[in-house]
């Protein structure tokens, strides 16, 4: 009865030689959540594994390219292997747009599986989707664009408690967040400046170390995974450092980390 997170990408809005864009695959008992999808994720997925058929829903957080440039690499890679079941992806406006101009430019004829784009909209967290083994929350967010984090609550089995997991990049900090994911088991939160560059976090509306830090230990998060990375920085440590002086059970989602929640740790 896994609860994984896998981390594909930790870089921002530029990569470097080993850290990729921003994506993640969240596995509630087998079935699988892509979590934006910046260029390169359905080579990432295929380096660690995942196959592409076992996604259903994608949940963008924002339409900047660091996470939706894969979308189409993707989309068309499914077409070509022939897929047909439906695709669900979430997204705030705009991305209908984007969506129309795949298709019109980049598949020739009918696709071979049917695409739905469901608006994330609001300024209050609302459930999006009720499936089989969890429950997804919108978690507005405060970005240069429309951005929406997401809550996923999983579904109970038998008598046993539910696990949890928020998304929240990218993101300045926002102050009903803590409150939202109250006691979730692992929050993702961006760390993509540390505290010294504090102006440049409130300038682009991003988060430091620190900030992601303090939303968890508002927020009763079990562990914290900091990334989106900004490649000014060489040495990755120091987010690390920054964000366990406030909430130790943080950790880095590197390319290729797993996380997982197991049902011992539940409380
Ligand atoms: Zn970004
Ligand atoms: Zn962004």
């Amino acid at each position: 009865m896994p609860l994984t997170l896998t981390s594909l990408g930790s870089a921002a809005a530029l990569p470097l030689k080993e850290s990729y864009f921003t994506a993640h695959v969240l596995n509630v008992r087998g079935r699988l959540f892509l979590l934006d999808c910046g260029e390169g994720t359905q080579l990432r997925l295929r380096q660690l594994g995942i196959s592409l058929g076992a996604i259903d829903n994608i949940f963008l957080t924002h339409l900047h390219g660091d996470h939706v440039f894969g979308i189409f690499g993707l989309l068309s890679s499914m077409h070509l292997l022939e897929r047909t079941a439906p695709m669900h992806i979430f997204a705030p406006g705009g991305f209908e747009k984007m969506l129309e101009f795949y298709f019109s430019r980049f598949v020739n004829g009918p696709s071979s599986f049917p695409v739905t784009h469901h608006l994330v909209s609001g300024d209050r967290p609302a459930l999006l989707l009720d499936g089989p083994t969890a429950r997804v929350y919108s978690l507005p967010l405060h970005h240069s664009v429309p951005a929406y984090g997401y809550l996923f609550r999983e579904k109970k089995v038998r008598r046993s408690e539910a696990r949890s997991v928020a998304y929240c990049t990218d993101t300045a900090p926002v102050a009903d967040l803590p409150a939202w994911i109250n006691g979730v088991d692992i929050l993702f939160h961006e760390a993509t400046f540390l505290e010294q560059d504090k102006c440049s976090a409130e300038k682009y509306l991003h988060s430091t170390a620190a900030d992601a830090a303090r939303c968890a230990l508002e927020s009763g998060a079990h562990r914290l995974v900091i990334g989106h990375f900004s490649s000014r920085y060489k040495e990755t440590p120091a987010f690390l450092a920054e964000a366990r002086a406030i909430f130790p059970a943080t950790e880095a989602g590197y390319e290729g980390s797993v996380f997982s929640v197991p049902r011992s740790a539940i409380t």
